[in-house]
């Protein structure tokens, strides 16, 4: 198996595990931008945005609260963070299994 994220998701690669829940997992960035940079993977290898339905309506909405639940634990859900999926070259994604960055800790600029 290849992929990094899929290793890690596998216990094969370690990885600081912030929450875990039946469809997805949230570790941190090992290269951080800000006071907190943490990852937030499905378990299945899903490649594109569109893709993420096939995990379905209650997976999506497990998703959303986990988000909730990272920047409520890491206390900046009242200070702001910037949730970033890139996908595809242009946007500079490195790692080809989807992910979702919750970026926060700090004042940012502005996206460009
Ligand atoms: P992308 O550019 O694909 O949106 O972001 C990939 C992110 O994964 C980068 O921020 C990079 O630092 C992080 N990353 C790459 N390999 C590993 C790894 O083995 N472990 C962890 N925790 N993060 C990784
Ligand atoms: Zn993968």
């Amino acid at each position: 198996m290849a992929c990094i994220f899929c290793r890690i998701v596998s216990g094969e690669v370690n990885a600081d595990i912030v929450e875990e829940t039946n469809n997805f997992i949230a570790f941190r960035d090992v290269n951080p931008v800000a006071p907190t940079h943490v990852l937030l993977v499905p378990k299945q290898h899903i490649e594109s945005p569109i893709s993420l339905q096939t995990l379905g309506g209650e997976a999506l909405q497990e998703m959303f609260q986990l988000i909730d639940k990272i920047a409520k634990k890491e206390n900046i859900e009242k200070s702001g963070y910037r949730l970033i999926l890139n996908n595809g070259k242009d946007a500079g994604q490195e790692i080809n299994h989807l992910h979702f960055h919750i970026i926060g800790g700090r004042k940012m600029g502005r996206l460009g």
